[in-house]
Order: C-alpha cells, then sequence, then structure tokens
C-alpha cells in the first residue's frame, strides 16, 4: 500500500555555519542563495495556509543549511505550531545556536529536536565539521543540554558513521542512550554532497554497528515517537533508545512519505530526483491562484508513489550533485 503524503521537510536556508565534511567538501564554494531568492516568512506561511495542509500535509519539519541561521526562525516556528491542523512540528539542527534559543523555541511550540553529533571528541568533532579555531564542541553540548532541560522530547542524536573518522565512537556515542532519554540514531554515510570523501572511505553498514553493540549490551527492538525510516533498538535497561537509519544497505523508497521544500521554494518528491519538481516562489510571485498551485502539488504528490518506486528498482544509492544542506536534507 502507498504511504499516506502528510510530512514535509522544509528547508529555511541554504547556508550553514558548519562544513561538516560529508555535507560540504572543503575548499568547495558553494554559492548560498540571496535573500531575495528565498521564499519570505510570509510567503513560507501562504504556502503552508493555503496549499500544504489543504493538501493534507499536518507534519512538519524545519531543516536547512542550518534552520538557526534563519531570521525570524521562532515566529515561524510559532506560526506553524498554531495552525490548527499542525499535528508534529520538529527540526534538525547542528545545535551550536541552541542554547540561547532552547527556551524560545519550546515556547513557541516546538516539541521535537534532532541534533547532529558526530563526535564526543572534541579534535574529531572540529575536523569533522570542518572548522578550525576555537573548539565548537562545547557549544554544541551546551545546545543539547539546554534542549534536555526545557523539555524537548523526544531529544534524537544524529551520527553519521564515516570509517576510519568516528567509527571508533560507536559504542560511545551509544552509550548515551543508557542513562537518558536520549534517542541516539547512526546514519550510513551517502554519496550526497562528498562523492570523493564517500569514495575514499566508503561506508558503515547498520547490521555492524548492532552487532558492535548487541556483543557489548545486547540489543532488543524498541520504540520512538516520530522514528521515520529508524529502525528502532534498545540496549536492555537504556532509558533512551537507539536508531539505525540504513539508506545504502536498505532501500526504504517504497515507505517514503515525505516530499522537501528548499529555502528558494522547489518542491521535490524525492531527495535523489529531480524529474518531476515544482517552483512554487515562482508561481506565487506570478500571482497564479493559489486553487491551481494547489492542483499542480496535488499531481505532483500523486506522482511520487511512481517515483518512489522508480527509485527503488534504480537502489536509490548513486552519487547526487547537490548537498543535503541545499536541498533540506
Ligand atoms: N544543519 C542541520 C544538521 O546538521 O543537523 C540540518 C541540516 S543537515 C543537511 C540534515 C541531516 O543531513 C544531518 O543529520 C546530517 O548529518 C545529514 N547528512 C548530510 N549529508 C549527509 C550524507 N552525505 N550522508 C548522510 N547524511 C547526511
Ligand atoms: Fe551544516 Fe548540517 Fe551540512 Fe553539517 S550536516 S554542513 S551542520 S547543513
Amino acid at each position: 500500500m502507498n504511504p499516506v503524503i502528510d510530512y514535509l521537510r522544509i528547508s529555511l536556508i541554504d547556508r550553514c555555519n558548519f562544513q561538516c565534511q560529508y555535507c560540504m567538501p572543503e575548499g568547495e564554494e558553494l554559492a548560498s542563495l540571496q535573500q531575495q531568492e528565498m521564499l519570505t516568512n510570509a510567503e513560507l506561511l501562504t504556502l503552508l495556509q493555503a496549499v500544504f495542509i489543504p493538501c493534507g500535509f499536518t507534519r512538519f519539519r524545519l531543516t536547512g543549511g542550518e534552520p538557526l541561521l534563519r531570521s525570524g526562525v521562532v515566529e515561524i516556528v510559532r506560526s506553524i505550531a498554531a495552525f490548527p491542523e499542525t499535528q508534529d512540528l520538529s527540526m534538525t539542527t547542528n545545535a551550536f545556536l541552541l542554547a540561547n534559543l532552547a527556551q524560545s523555541l519550546h515556547e513557541a511550540g516546538l516539541r521535537r529536536i534532532n541534533i547532529s553529533l558526530d563526535s564526543l571528541e572534541p579534535e574529531t568533532f572540529d575536523r569533522i565539521i570542518g572548522r578550525r579555531g576555537r573548539s565548537r564542541w562545547q557549544q554544541v553540548w551546551n545546545g543539547i543540554q539546554a534542549a534536555y532541560q526545557v523539555g524537548f522530547n523526544p531529544l534524537k542524536l544524529n551520527v553519521v558513521v564515516i570509517p576510519g573518522i568516528n567509527d571508533h565512537e560507536v559504542l560511545n556515542l551509544a552509550a548515551l542512550s543508557l542513562d537518558q532519554e536520549w534517542h541516539v540514531r547512526f546514519i550510513e554515510f551517502m554519496p550526497i554532497g562528498n562523492a570523493a570523501l564517500f569514495d575514499q572511505k566508503g561506508w558503515v553498514d547498520s547490521e555492524f554497528l548492532r552487532q558492535q553493540i548487541r556483543e557489548r549490551w545486547g540489543l532488543t527492538e524498541g520504540q520512538v515517537k516520530g522514528n521515520g525510516p529508524a529502525d528502532v533498538f534498545r540496549i536492555p535497561g537504556a532509558k533512551g533508545t537507539l536508531g539505525f537509519i540504513s539508506q545504502m544497505s536498505e532501500c526504504f523508497c517504497d515507505r517514503c512519505n515525505r516530499m522537501r521544500l528548499s529555502a528558494d521554494g522547489w518542491l521535490r518528491p524525492c531527495l535523489l530526483n529531480e524529474t518531476a519538481q515544482l517552483n512554487l516562489k515562482a508561481m506565487l510571485r506570478a500571482n497564479v491562484p493559489l486553487e491551481e498551485i494547489r492542483i499542480q502539488v496535488r499531481e505532483l504528490m500523486s506522482a511520487k508513489p511512481d517515483i518512489n518506486f522508480k527509485m527503488r528498482e534504480s537502489g536509490a544509492t548513486g552519487a547526487y550533485a547537490r548537498t543535503m544542506s541545499q536541498i533540506g536534507g
């Protein structure tokens, strides 16, 4: 059965204050969008209220680039959380700016947050995020603690595992789920963003990680709200869970219920397939009636199961030119 398409990932901005090796290769200048190329806050909210919600979307994730760099991010959260149809509103962030914003985001109605944390070693962390000078690890850690203290639940930590860079930390990262209700998710490295690093390092199969964890503590099946494409497990007796997002070893295209709206207003039904997409910003600015935009969005939604099927058949793991930060990972 085709999944119900009700989940929109919204990239608020394509820029980022990190340059993670797996996402934005060092030395490559990614052209950032100019302010006037991005959807304004008002355009974004109009699209949500007058197009996406009437088309059946009820679950929204704010991402980027780094969403906390978007000016007015708290107001955007407040407005989306206030739509009566919103059933779920979440964010994916690198947490560098979170310590000061966690409280206001929570008060504005954000309840779920995913934070990228690829290492517990400040030096390794700084190498991965490609930033020299004063270490950024502690500030990210403070952001995580602040989010936990203001009550973000579930609080998920995303780890992209790269052989020879952070795969030696898998057990230490998994141990974060033992004493606190933190949900650590291991993501298989995809050839998106930095295909050269991918060719050089390869990726680690989730099952291999599970074996290491099983040998150390054992593993049972688990559950967590909004687990999306993750397979969820729990170390016996742990407060939190472990998730495995295995898009390389285990294609989940046929379960995919998400569409993506980029910061410059392109609606895409698939991360890896650009054969079908709509430029909603251009339509809005050309005063195309909202009813017509809704019709086109519904057509794209009905094309998605076919796109999912084609991606599944093709393996869906080929290298891809655009980065996660540009598409809204
Ligand atoms: N800046 C925020 C962050 O890092 O959490 C949000 C945007 S980031 C593009 C969203 C997610 O994409 C992160 O969890 C990141 O780890 C993941 N990601 C980026 N490039 C990836 C790649 N090549 N393979 C797997 N995951 C990737
Ligand atoms: Fe920035 Fe997130 Fe990409 Fe890292 S993964 S460079 S934090 S957008």
